[in-house]
């Protein structure tokens, strides 16, 4: 073929190719990680504001490729969603980090929560509420530490929503707590906050970054805590990167905070000295 004859719709076409030889490429990629157990889970605390110690541990997945590089979730929670591999994928983080620290609760002495991503499709999945049972009543995690964490697009869909009510509400009953994660960032209308129930707002990095600089974000969070607080709901603020941040955060009444000048995201074997360390200070 020459040059000249290769229209724009040739162009497109190869294009689309690509594309989905790449899903595809990616889509074997995570296959043999899943069989081969290349992700790791990583923690990072959550401190309680009134008490000033940890309440909770997130977690966060990564991918270990066999060349040792460390891939971040970004670059591949959306393939698995598309693909399916997150249900196999999520339901290996859920499991991995609730016995993980149901261990940690007993080293420790006290209580300490764990919360967990779930996507939307993992939720809606056939038998999730049931999985979730089985994994309390195995592991002897205490009531009242799991949190699962969802973002607000599981609101979007009018269609499924009497169905998700209805999960959330079974969840519930099991004891696990829920969170609307990256909250303010989704683009859905607050009503669905009377019609799901929820237990704990997440705000958003975007609106915690310039707190301590503009007047419009300080009023922005505080907005938020006081209608939580209206609501009965539990305010974490995430992506807290300075003290300046933490601060106005506490003055605002958030109940916890999560960020890097807490502590970052950290491999589990760090995680028990850390919270021992902070528990202290
Ligand atoms: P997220 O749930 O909002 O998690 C918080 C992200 O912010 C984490 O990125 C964390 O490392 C980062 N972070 C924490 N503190 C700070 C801070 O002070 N400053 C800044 N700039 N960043 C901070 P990570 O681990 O790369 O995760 C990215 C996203 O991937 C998560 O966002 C979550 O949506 C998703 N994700 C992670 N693990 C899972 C999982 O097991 N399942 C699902 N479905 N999604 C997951
Ligand atoms: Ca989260
Ligand atoms: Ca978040
Ligand atoms: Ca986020």
């Amino acid at each position: 073929v020459s040059r000249d004859r290769r229209g724009g719709c040739c162009f497109f076409r190869d294009e689309m190719n690509l594309q989905a030889r790449q899903a595809l490429e990616m889509e074997r990629a995570l296959h043999r990680a899943l069989i081969e157990q290349q992700f790791e889970l990583w923690f990072q605390p959550l401190l309680d504001l009134q008490t000033n110690q940890v309440r909770a541990v997130e977690a966060l997945v990564r991918w270990r490729q066999p060349s040792g590089e460390l891939v971040p979730p970004d670059q591949f929670i959306a393939h698995a969603e598309e693909s399916g591999q997150i249900i196999e994928l999520g339901r290996w983080v859920l499991k991995t980090a609730v016995m993980q620290v149901a261990g940690w609760q007993q080293v420790l002495g006290r209580p300490l929560g764990v919360a967990v991503n779930i996507s939307p499709r993992q939720l809606r999945h056939h038998g999730f509420v049931d999985e979730v049972a089985e994994l309390l009543s195995d592991s002897g995690l205490a009531e009242g530490a799991l949190e699962l964490e969802i973002t607000e697009s599981i609101f979007l869909d009018v269609d499924s929503e009497s169905e998700v009510v209805s999960l959330m509400s079974q969840l519930r009953q099991l004891g696990v707590r829920l969170a609307i994660d990256d909250f303010g960032t989704g683009f859905s209308a607050l009503g669905y906050l009377k019609r799901f129930p929820v237990d704990t707002l997440k705000i958003d990095r975007e609106f915690v970054c310039d707190i301590h600089e503009s007047v419009n974000a300080a009023t922005l969070c505080q907005a938020i805590v006081w209608m939580a607080r209206g609501l009965q709901l539990d305010v974490v603020a995430e992506g807290v990167e300075c003290e300046a941040q933490l601060e106005m955060l506490v003055q605002s009444g958030a109940d916890s905070a999560q960020g890097f000048y807490i502590a970052k995201p950290m491999v589990a074997p760090d995680v028990l000295l850390t919270i021992a360390r902070m528990d202290r200070d």
